[in-house]
């Protein structure tokens, strides 16, 4: 089936090529070991996917967010989990977008030749949660250098990138006019002393740390943008983050819709395939039908930020709806699948719980459905 796929046809037939190198027992391998899938991500870094959207100037091939969302919706719908990769195409942006000329010059060729990996973003804190502008992580200027104290948790694939977006405060919250003043980011070296990571074992298998810090220093040029600003530069990460995300609900969403048309064709019970039921078949055409209108969302959003038109309704508009789209697709095709659903060996089981996550993580579907009222439909702040 080539539901979706009208578009971008090029980089789709090189990501299929590419992950069909990567099959389902590759996955279900590294799923049961709880590994991170190394042998892909080397293979998408060779192949240049990793740097899609650093610019040609410095070694990339300078693709849009649009693209890059093609890349992460193919690697789901191969079957794969793009958790282990997606970190590198966001934070990207960050650096992109507010980093200098000198810190491009200085990563950005080495990580589109593969030797440096950003794939780490360290915001949530463990006593703020989505309450960002909380964080107590500070960093504080000493001559040329920053020195950081603070913890992290939920940090994403820190043992496998040598590059991290850090958000720490550097002036106290009492002393703020915006209490989304006062933060900064900052380019972290991931072997740098200071840092002590501890792994977190979790629903997926997701390389996710506590991070703790403890008198860090990172030298002053490796601040991105401004001081102070930091919030609004992740805000806008997140912004290609959600688009991104979205994009790899969407490709959860066909690739459990196509297994459920598939199983339902195949399946015969009671002398006839039991697609052949009402009750079978329509849950599974109401959850295309939610996936295809998410995805109108999802090249809406893309579409503008690649025009660095403002875009924040429709990334989290875009993300919502697809990450909903896809659950609900995942939750059909368990129950398509019967008892069978439940095997490992089906994948069934696998991706529905890697969908899930996207209703709660990178942001949380009440922190949106917030964001719409208050934001777009000017109801009155709730906090
Ligand atoms: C596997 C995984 C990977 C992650 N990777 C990263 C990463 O790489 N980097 C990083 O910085 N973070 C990462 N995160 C963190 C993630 O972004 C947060 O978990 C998520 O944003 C939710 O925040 P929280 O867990 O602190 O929930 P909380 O803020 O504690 O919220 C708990 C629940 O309450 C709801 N809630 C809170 N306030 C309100 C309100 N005012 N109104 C209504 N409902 C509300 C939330 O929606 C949520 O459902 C990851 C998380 C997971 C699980």
């Amino acid at each position: 089936m080539s539901l979706g796929r009208e578009n971008f046809s090029e980089v789709r037939d090189a990501l299929k090529a590419l992950c069909g190198q990567f099959d389902s027992t590759y996955w279900q391998h590294v799923d049961e070991k709880r590994a991170y899938p190394e042998k892909f991500v080397e293979a998408l870094t060779r192949a240049g996917w990793m740097s899609a959207l650093i610019p040609e100037e410095y070694g990339g091939s300078g693709l849009s967010l649009t693209e890059a969302s093609v890349i992460m919706e193919e690697i789901t719908r191969s079957g794969g989990n793009a958790g282990c990769c997606h970190g590198q195409m966001y934070n990207m942006n960050t650096l992109l977008r507010h980093g200098s000329a000198e810190q491009k010059r200085h990563y950005l060729p080495r990580i589109a030749a593969g030797e440096l990996r950003l794939q780490a973003m360290g915001v949530t804190e463990p006593t703020a949660g989505t309450d960002t502008t909380k964080i107590k992580t500070t960093a504080v200027r000493k001559g040329d250098r920053y020195v950081v104290n603070g913890q992290k948790v939920w940090t994403s694939r820190l043992q496998h990138s040598e590059l991290m977006i850090l958000l720490a405060r550097t002036t106290p919250l009492a002393e703020v006019a915006k209490k989304s003043d006062g933060m900064s980011v900052f380019l972290v070296e991931t072997k740098s002393k200071g840092l002590e990571v501890k792994p977190i074992r979790n629903m997926v298998n997701h390389e996710t740390n506590q991070l703790f810090i403890d008198n860090l220093e990172i030298p002053a040029q490796n601040r991105i943008g401004e001081e102070g600003k930091g919030f609004r530069y992740i805000l806008d990460g997140l912004n290609a983050e959600r688009i991104l995300i979205a994009a790899e609900c969407i490709g959860d969403g066909y690739w459990f819709t196509e297994r459920s048309t598939k199983y339902a064709s195949e399946r015969i019970v009671f002398d006839r395939p039991i697609g052949q039921n009402q009750g079978i078949q329509f849950p599974i055409a109401e959850a295309y039908m939610e996936i295809e209108a998410a995805n109108l969302m999802r090249y809406k959003a893309a579409t503008l930020f690649d025009q660095k038109k403002n875009c924040g309704a429709e990334a989290n508009m875009a993300k919502h709806l697809a990450a909903k789209a896809s659950w609900e697709a995942a939750n059909v095709c368990l129950q398509t699948h019967g008892g069978f659903g439940f095997a490992a060996e089906y994948d069934v089981e696998r991706k529905f719980r890697e969908n899930r996550l996207y209703l709660v993580a990178p942001i949380s579907t009440n922190l949106i459905l917030s964001y719409v009222a208050e934001h777009v439909l000017g109801l009155p702040r709730s906090f």
